[in-house]
Parts: C-alpha cells; sequence; structure tokens
C-alpha cells in the first residue's frame, strides 16, 4: 500500500489540491510528505523528484504521539 486516496474529502476540495507536478487538480496525497499528485504517473515522478519512497513513518508518528501525551501528563499535573 503506497497509494492514499483522500477518500475524506468533498469534491469541491479537489480543485484546492493540485499536482505537485502538472498543477492539474490531484487525487492522491503521498503518506509521507503529503504531496499531492493527479495520477500513479505523477506519483512516480514525485517519488523520483523528491527521492522519497511514499511510506509513512511510523516512528515518527509513535514519537509524536509520545511527545502529546507527554504534554497533556504535564498540563494535567499544573492543573492539580
Ligand atoms: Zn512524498
Ligand atoms: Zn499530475
Amino acid at each position: 500500500m503506497e497509494i492514499e486516496r483522500s477518500n475524506n474529502d468533498s469534491s469541491s476540495s479537489l480543485h484546492r489540491k493540485l499536482c505537485a507536478n502538472c498543477n492539474e487538480p490531484s487525487k492522491y496525497t503521498c503518506p509521507k510528505c503529503s504531496t499531492f499528485s493527479c495520477s500513479l504517473k505523477c506519483v512516480n515522478v514525485h517519488k523520483e523528484k523528491n527521492d522519497c519512497d511514499g511510506i509513512r513513518d511510523r516512528t515518527t508518528l509513535v514519537s509524536k504521539n509520545q511527545y502529546n501525551f507527554g504534554m497533556i501528563y504535564s498540563l494535567c499535573k499544573i492543573l492539580n
């Protein structure tokens, strides 16, 4: 699984997201760097140009979540 279809987007928001390669309305968003692409061809162009593997970095997500949890925890300590 390399490509994420943006199922949550309404058709109106599609027009605001333009393909980074050819400025057509995009259908795909790179899971790794959120670059918009209109087709698989442009996804591959983006990957080559930006040296992007299109795979979401799980370790970054985990450390981000831990960071947010720490923030909430320290806020609770202050409130108490
Ligand atoms: Zn990318
Ligand atoms: Zn394109």
